[in-house]
């Protein structure tokens, strides 16, 4: 099973969530995996302090032109739909980071002038925490496309565990080919006017890809409210509150794991938990 733990934007509480939860519920017996998608910003690791066990570089293809077989065409050029080639007098551009790696231009090419060679654009890091395995990606500085790491991630999910996959914040193409598989989602927002408006744009594209979800309210406060009546309106399941403290964020910047060391974070972790069991009878 895969839960996947989104947020409308950055810093509302999705990694806090995601690294506490999937240690909870490791310590409480389930089979579970960590998944860090958030690939050009994981933080995951700062809390889990984990144990590399393993690296493995991420690389696509990307097209290399021979200059002595190339007939300068241009029909490469013209097939490509991401504009990641062009032809400047004698000699066939690639531009590498804009490149799908769909392979369509060297089968395109009608003298085979075409051919392709690896460019790594990331790692997969692989750890241990205690007992259960923890992975994350990170995209190398300056590259553009976070999907490949994600796709690579996505090799490592086990059928039968619990997978709690921290995603990519906001709604990007790295958030659709994260929640694309994943059974159920836990949507991360703060009681804010700019929360709302970020859950929204999530909600919808939870509506429109057919998955099932709930939410978390961090940094609760008077102004609940504001997510409150919208999960009301929506029908859609509010599974907890973690309290705004400035005690939990002291510890947060720590790189605490704060069911390890706050007690109150741990009990409104607890009831979520309960409420995520009842949800999904597990
Ligand atoms: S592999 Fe695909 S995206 Fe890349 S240059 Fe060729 S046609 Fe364009
Ligand atoms: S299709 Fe082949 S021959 Fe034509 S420009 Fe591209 S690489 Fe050169």
């Amino acid at each position: 099973m895969n839960i996947a733990i989104l947020s409308g934007k950055g810093g509302t509480g999705k990694t806090t969530v995601s690294t506490n939860l999937s240690y909870r519920l490791s310590k409480l017996g389930y089979n579970v995996q960590y998944f860090d998608f958030d690939v050009e910003e994981p933080n995951g690791f700062i809390f889990f302090k984990p144990k590399i066990e393993k690296k493995e570089d991420v690389d696509v293809l990307v097209p290399k032109v021979s200059s002595l077989l190339c007939g300068f065409c241009g029909e490469c050029v013209k097939k490509c739909n991401f504009n990641a080639l062009a032809l400047a007098n004698d000699k066939v551009l690639v531009f590498e980071k804009i490149c799908h790696s769909c392979g369509l231009c060297k089968l395109v090419c009608p003298v085979g002038a075409i051919s392709e060679e690896k460019r790594t654009i990331g790692v997969l890091e692989q750890g241990i925490v205690e007992d259960f395995p923890v992975y994350r990606g990170m995209l190398n500085i300056g590259e553009p496309m976070g999907v490949p790491v994600i796709k690579a991630l996505k090799s490592k999910i086990k059928k039968d565990c619990i997978n709690v996959i921290d995603c990519s914040p906001g709604s990007s193409c790295s958030v659709i080919s994260t929640v694309q598989d994943a059974d159920y989602c836990i949507l991360v927002t703060e009681p804010t006017r700019f929360g709302l408006n970020d859950l929204k744009i999530t909600v919808d594209l939870l509506k429109m890809l057919g998955r099932s979800y709930a939410v978390v309210i961090n940094k609760s406060n008077e102004d609940d409210y504001i997510i409150e009546d919208y999960c009301k309106e929506e029908d859609i399941s509010l599974l907890g509150k973690i309290p705004f403290s400035k005690d939990m964020a002291i510890k947060y910047s720590r790189g605490e794991l704060l069911v390890n060391t706050d007690k109150c974070f741990k009990e409104r972790m607890s009831d979520i938990i309960y409420e995520i069991k009842k949800e999904l009878m597990i």
